[in-house]
């Protein structure tokens, strides 16, 4: 790489001086002792009842805010320093001594949270009506509308300690046979063995032989597993049917109802959403018909998912230095309002960006902020890619999204996956728009476009498809645990259904590869991120149709991503209501001359 291209070091001393800094101390200090008092707090938020509740649960509310912040602080810390140095000890002793530290302070949240979930409306009032506690009346009021599925207190207890050796444990083991799995890929004329993840890197390289040798080595690993696959995603759903069925005394639980409640949206909405996915779906995919064009191919392969731009862009990229990607995101955010110009520029003075390449760093891109300060950081590797300043620009989104909310208290800071990538999605497509104005060569702009096709490709068809056979793997299990041929069966039907006749075959071990199936602790880690690229294109559309009065609402719109369920927030700041078919179409329509222009890009470079 060349010099001066790869970005600064980041600065974290606003927080603490280094691994030794005495505020560490202190602060571990000061958690002890909140913990203490809300110990000492919580036998008479156990023991009472009426009244006699609210002051206790108040002030275990308010200690339990402070040792969050302190926790969040110092696990962030931790965590930053082992992203940049992976070997660094001192981190690694900080992190691991948390670990008990979390764990006591769950389990001191506990009573609260029993509280607010079995006192009755009018004792939930008296207690939000403190000035400290209001804000968190969303979150509270937002948890509270399950309380219809809620067991005996014994009963939960005794759920919760059997989940661990039942249902997580399934997930444990799909985790461990997965992260120990090896396969043979055939590269060359030679055979290679090694992990699933390192083959699932290959399934990106630009050779398509490549590509499919991954897949097909990673299918055949898992083919051979196949039984313990099975076993585990059979008992993951069965339990979450049977828990649902025991759940639903006062009204039934659907297997949805938990994964639409965590995304604070409706039924009404995911089925909006879902027919806008079938509604795209022709365009999606004549984007991935054209894909494989560009590889000189009529269809896509299951192998060809996270393939990369063909060659010729990498070839006519050159590689933007980091101060010079800086410039063109600082641009690009101060056309929708100066004060986005100010705020990049803020975290480049601050140094609160880590761009180096460096060895012992870790992978990946990520924004996180501290609890206390809450001054957001990024995190990357910065070698000077066009994908490298989308992803700058991606995670600057996040930390911006951050700021805007940074004076709001703690209880309306956090919201749910499908509002997460709103404020990254939009950076992202801002800059995208910059840097294709600014490339030379329709051989430049191959890459930039190319990205932008894969996620339509990825979120109208790949997500779906996920859904579908999640879905229908619920609706048969209810009957009967499924056989590993009837699961290939449903996960082809799926893909076919989804991706049409551009796609080559469909990929039958999907079910076993996919690890988001196996997540024990949440089901249907799909959908959301088909809303939250829907929805925050819908909110970049609303900037062309809103002019100058669209700042201000956007700012708004991200303040309230922490207080107001999805709906609630697209209503008042969108004027959109999402279970409108109109109001996601808005957002495919931002695609279509997309998917045209790749065309004839294509067209010009002769592919
Ligand atoms: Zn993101």
């Amino acid at each position: 790489m060349q010099a001066g291209v790869q970005g600064p070091q980041w600065d974290l001393t606003s927080e603490y001086n280094n691994t030794d800094d005495p505020k560490i101390d202190a602060d571990r200090q000061a958690i002890d002792a909140h913990l203490a008092k809300i110990e000492g707090l919580n036998s008479s938020l156990t023991g009472a009842a009426g009244e006699a509740l609210i002051e206790p649960a108040q002030q275990v509310f308010k200690l339990n805010e402070e040792v969050s912040r302190l926790v969040g602080n110092l696990s962030t810390y931790a965590s930053c320093r082992l992203s940049v140095n992976s070997r660094d000890e001192a981190a690694q002793k900080l992190q691991g001594g948390l670990k008990n530290v979390i764990k006591r302070a769950g389990e001191a949240a506990e009573p609260l949270s029993q509280f607010t979930l079995l006192a009755d409306d009018e004792l939930i009032e008296k207690f939000l009506a403190d000035p400290v506690i209001a804000p968190a009346r969303f979150i509270t009021l937002h948890r509270r509308a399950r309380r219809h599925e809620l067991l005996s207190l014994k009963e939960e207890s005794l759920v919760h300690s059997l989940a661990s050796d039942g249902i997580h444990a399934w997930g444990d083991l799909y985790d461990q046979l997965s992260g120990t799995l090896r396969c043979d890929v055939l590269l060359g004329n030679e055979t290679v063995e090694m992990g699933i993840a390192e083959a699932a890197g290959l399934l990106q390289k630009p050779e398509v032989e490549t590509r499919k040798a991954a897949w097909q080595a990673i299918n055949e690993s898992f083919s051979e597993h196949e039984e313990a696959c099975a076993a585990a995603i059979n008992a993951i759903a069965g339990w979450r049917l049977e828990m649902g069925k025991k759940r639903s005394t006062t009204r039934p639980v659907h297997y949805l109802d938990a994964p639409v409640h965590a995304n604070r949206f409706s039924r009404e909405v995911l089925d909006a959403l879902m027919a806008c996915a079938q509604e795209a779906r022709p365009l999606a995919q004549a984007a991935a018909g054209l894909q494989a064009r560009a590889y000189g191919e009529t269809c896509i392969g299951p192998w060809d998912v996270r393939a990369p731009a063909p060659g010729l862009a990498d070839a006519a990229a050159r590689s933007i230095p980091f101060t010079e990607a800086c410039d063109v995101i600082r641009d690009a955010y101060g056309r929708v309002d100066g004060s986005m110009a100010d705020f990049v520029q803020m975290m480049i003075d601050n140094r609160w960006v880590e761009g180096t390449v460096a060895d012992n760093k870790r992978p990946g891109a990520y924004c996180t902020t501290f609890s206390r300060s809450r001054n957001p950081r990024v995190y990357m590797t910065y070698t000077g890619g066009a994908s490298d300043v989308i992803t700058l620009a991606h995670e600057l989104g996040h930390a911006y999204h951050s700021w805007v909310m940074r004076d709001l208290p703690d209880s309306q800071r956090s919201y749910g996956m499908s509002l997460a990538e709103t404020a990254s999605t939009f950076g992202e497509t801002v800059v995208r728009n910059a840097l294709l104005e600014r490339a030379e060569s329709p051989a430049e702009k191959l890459g930039i476009v190319w990205e932008e096709m894969s996620a339509l490709v990825a979120f109208v068809l790949n997500i779906p498809t996920r859904f579908e056979f999640e879905t229908r793997l619920y609706d048969q299990r209810a009957q009967r645990p499924l056989r590993p041929a009837e699961l290939c069966e449903l996960m082809e039907s799926a893909w076919s259904k989804w991706y049409g006749d551009v796609l080559d075959r469909p990929d039958p071990m999907f079910w076993a590869s996919k690890l988001h199936f196996y997540i024990s602790g949440l089901s249907f880690y799909n959908f959301p991120y088909l809303f939250g690229y829907l929805f925050s294109l819908g909110v970049y559309s609303h900037r062309e149709q809103m002019g100058d009065q669209f700042f201000p609402h956007y700012v708004d719109l991200l303040r309230d991503t922490g207080r107001m369920s999805a709906s609630d927030l697209a209503a008042r700041h969108l004027k959109g209501d999402l279970c409108d078919a109109s109001f996601w179409r808005a957002s495919i329509d931002q695609v279509r001359p997309r998917v045209k222009a790749f065309e004839q890009l294509l067209d010009e470079l002769s592919m």
